[in-house]
């Protein structure tokens, strides 16, 4: 079975929003079994809808559209789809009575635009959006089926999971492709590729090497009648890979990197305390984005200036000799920050957010430090890039620190200052 995918508005051909809509469904169709071969953003103009709609529909089993089902003048979609397949949209009494309700409940009346959200055609079906007024069409033509969907996401999705997903997933073949993501620190994408060697060679399941904000990730994946024979052939691999890689691999699918690294903290039963200038407090927040980080986290501090730091126990010498951008500093906040609560691992992190370089350090120089009752290592860093993404980036590398000292692996760095303790 062969989809494509429309998402209509002009707001995301003005680059205004990001097109979610299609990732969310993209991420759904193979293990569905459904090949996705388009994907096209298009602006609210009826004649270029109706020209691609036609196009789409002609060649593909199914086209998915989102977005322009609202009331007003540049909603267009329905009128595409009634154009593009010659049928005359009319309003149904049953779909007219519950949007007038609707409005009413809310204390209003519906303005008589909205009628157009009562309309259907005859080749097509009109799908409840329970989360809004626009419902949505199932349409079936000439051997294709078109789909339109509402653009909030929160009203497609719903949409998708009771009654698209459901409907395709009876008329798919077959098959389906099923897909296994796991993700690693600490190794290049070409080192890992290369490691890889043999087990890449085999065709079923296919594995892939992408380079992540968190890490490498390696995607296994596989194409067979049932979700059971796909899993049965990406297991022997996996395991594999897994005997390869080892330490490496930290989660896998879902798995955020923050929830790994919490859940290893957790584990070995370490609590954590960290000190933060340039990233102001995104290390802390994002510790505390997971559930339950009360058992491991004792607390942060956001020491924005060298009085601040001092003011927290780091060493004004250290500070004075080194400059506040250093693998120095970075070590002594870490170790202050440690002994202010009274932590297993502390954390300190300074360097330049920009866009302006400072303390003789260019825009995008971070030094991490990590404090362990074992041992320290602070080391350096230059992400060449905005000021949100060097947080970021700030963010992930210190996380991968924080993991390196729970498993003991500090003193395995290759750049910057290890002192055993
Ligand atoms: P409404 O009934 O609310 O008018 P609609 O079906 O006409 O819904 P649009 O007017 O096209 O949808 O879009 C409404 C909002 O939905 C947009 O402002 C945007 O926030 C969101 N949206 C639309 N399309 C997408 C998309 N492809 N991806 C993510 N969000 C989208």
């Amino acid at each position: 079975m062969r989809a494509e995918i429309i998402s209509i508005g002009t707001e995301i051909l003005m680059g205004e929003i990001l097109d979610t809509n299609a990732q969310y469904i993209a991420q759904r169709l193979p293990a569905m079994g459904i090949d996705l071969f388009y994907m096209h953003q298009i602006g609210d103009n009826r004649q270029r809808l109706v020209d691609l709609i036609t196009q789409a529909r002609g060649r593909s089993d199914v086209v998915l559209c989102t977005g322009g089902l609202g009331p007003t003048e540049d909603d267009i979609t329905r009128d595409a789809i009634a154009e593009s397949i010659g049928e005359q949209p009319y309003v149904v009494p049953e779909l007219e009575a519950h949007l007038r309700n609707f409005f009413e409940r809310r204390g209003g009346t519906m303005p008589e635009q909205n009628i157009k959200q009562a309309t259907i055609i005859p080749s097509g079906q009109s799908i409840p959006n329970p989360r809004g007024t626009a419902p949505g069409w199932w349409v079936e033509k000439d051997h294709a089926i078109i789909v339109a969907m509402p653009g909030p996401p929160a009203e497609m999705t719903g949409m998708w999971s009771n009654d698209i997903a459901p409907r395709l997933a009876e008329r798919s073949p077959d098959s389906v492709l099923i897909s296994r993501t796991l993700k690693t620190t600490g190794l290049g994408e070409s080192t890992l590729d290369e490691a890889l060697g043999d087990i890449r060679a085999g065709e079923d399941p296919t594995v892939g090497v992408y380079h992540k904000a968190d890490g490498v990730h390696v995607r296994l994946a596989s194409k067979a009648v049932d979700e059971a024979a796909a899993r049965a052939r990406i297991e022997p691999v996996e395991a594999a890979i897994r005997d390869l890689l080892g330490d490496n691999i930290w989660g896998a699918d879902e798995d955020t990197f923050q929830e790994a690294v919490a859940r290893l903290l957790d584990r070995r039963g370490l609590s954590i305390a960290v000190m933060e200038s340039c990233t102001g407090g995104l290390l802390a927040s994002t510790i505390t984005d997971v559930p339950g980080a009360s058992q491991f986290f004792r607390g942060g501090l956001v020491t924005y200036t060298a009085e601040a730091k001092i003011h927290y126990g780091v060493d004004a010498d250290v500070i004075e000799a080194h400059g506040v951008v250093s693998n120095e500093t970075a070590a002594a906040m870490a170790a202050a920050v440690r002994r202010q609560f009274d932590a297993d691992i502390g954390v300190g992190i300074t360097g330049v957010a920009g866009p302006e370089p400072h303390g003789g350090q260019p825009v995008g120089a971070v030094c991490l430090g990590v404090e362990t009752p074992d041992e320290s290592y602070a080391t350096g860093y230059t992400f060449a890039q905005t000021r949100a993404a060097i947080k970021a980036r700030a963010v992930t590398s210190a996380l991968t620190l924080i993991r390196r000292a729970a498993i003991g692996d500090l003193s395995s760095g290759s750049s910057g200052i290890y002192r055993r303790l």
